[in-house]
């Protein structure tokens, strides 16, 4: 099912983002996270993609096992940086004949030293929807909003012009970058709206669980911004235990608060670990996404 029609549903859709592990062991471990994340009852789960294409084969591969395997909707990301059009065309075709149905549409950043010059033929995540939505017209296609402004983007107003030309290329839902405050979420909502941008947007959520994935977390978020009160919080941690419980806290507070405030669907970026996001419902008093999305009915 495409994930703009599950987006439809009443109530609020809950996704899970894997990355494409890289050997046995980590395999084994990510499978052990998604047996114990399963009774969540996600609505869908979704799996990263290297940009330039380093992790193409692991990405196929960990889609096309958790199409064959389990019963969750998959939603395979792909990036257009540093591809040509007829690799582009290879990897859909190869998606398209495992049965994959929902792509995450995105340009991607081009890997430090990787070599990969300008000269591909897309440049924009909005020309990749436009031949997604050309050529296999059978697609879903989410794209990524950034609620706290992409580093790139020389202002607030071409930031949502370009959001608008993915949209109008054919997206059917955004799913936005992790951000810490809620209230960069509903103004990045509230723009849209005002730009005319009427498709289901999902809220990213990813809880802090160590001070080094937090270092690295703003690096590869391009900067996150952390709130102070957030900030202050880590600083009265006394070790790395009460680190991780600052972090889940914070990001159950957001899912809260964006549950109350009745968004379409949140987005959990899992890291391949399962207890961050179990706690989080744990400590909201549900059992599975059901549940959750039930308070808004
Ligand atoms: C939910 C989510 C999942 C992600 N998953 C992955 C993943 O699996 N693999 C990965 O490598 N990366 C992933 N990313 C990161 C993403 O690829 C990068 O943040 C990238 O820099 C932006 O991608 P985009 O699709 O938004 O690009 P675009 O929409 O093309 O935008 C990129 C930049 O170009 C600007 N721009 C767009 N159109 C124009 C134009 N016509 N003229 C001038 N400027 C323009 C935009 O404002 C922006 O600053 C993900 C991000 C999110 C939010």
């Amino acid at each position: 099912m495409h994930i703009s029609n599950i987006l439809k549903n009443n109530g609020i859709s809950f996704g899970f983002e894997f990355f494409p592990p890289k050997d046995q062991k980590s395999s084994q471990q990510l499978f052990t996270s998604i047996s114990e994340l399963i009774p969540l009852q996600p609505a869908f789960v979704s799996v990263t993609y290297g940009a330039g294409g380093s992790t193409t084969d692991l990405t196929h591969g960990l889609v096309t096992r958790l199409q064959r395997e389990t019963s969750l909707t998959v939603v395979s990301h792909m990036t257009c940086v540093g591809t040509t059009l007829n690799g582009l065309r290879d990897i859909l075709d190869s998606y398209y004949n495992s049965g994959i149905r929902n792509i995450m549409a995105l340009r991607g950043d081009k890997p430090k030293n990787s070599g990969i010059t300008e000269a591909n033929d897309f440049r924009y995540a909005a020309e990749l929807v436009s031949f997604i939505k050309k050529n296999y017209p059978d697609m879903g296609i989410g794209i990524a909003g950034f609620p706290e402004g992409h580093p790139e983007t020389p202002n607030r107003l071409k930031e949502i012009d370009y959001l608008k030309a993915k949209v109008d290329a054919g997206a059917d839902y955004i799913c936005t970058q992790l951000f810490f405050d809620n209230h960069d979420f509903y103004d990045f909502c509230e723009r849209c709206e005002i730009a005319g941008i009427k498709i289901p947007i999902v809220a990213g959520i990813m809880p802090v669980t160590n001070r080094k994935g937090m270092e690295r977390m703003a690096e590869l978020a391009l900067g996150a911004r952390f709130p102070a009160p957030l900030l202050k919080a880590f600083g009265r941690a006394q070790d790395d235990e009460h680190f991780e419980k600052v972090g889940i806290h914070w990001a159950t507070e957001q899912v809260r608060d964006l549950v109350d405030n009745k968004v379409r669907g949140i987005h959990f970026f899992t890291l391949n670990k399962s207890k961050p996001t179990l706690k989080i419902y744990d400590s909201l008093g549900v059992t599975n996404s059901v549940e959750l999305s039930r308070e808004i009915n």
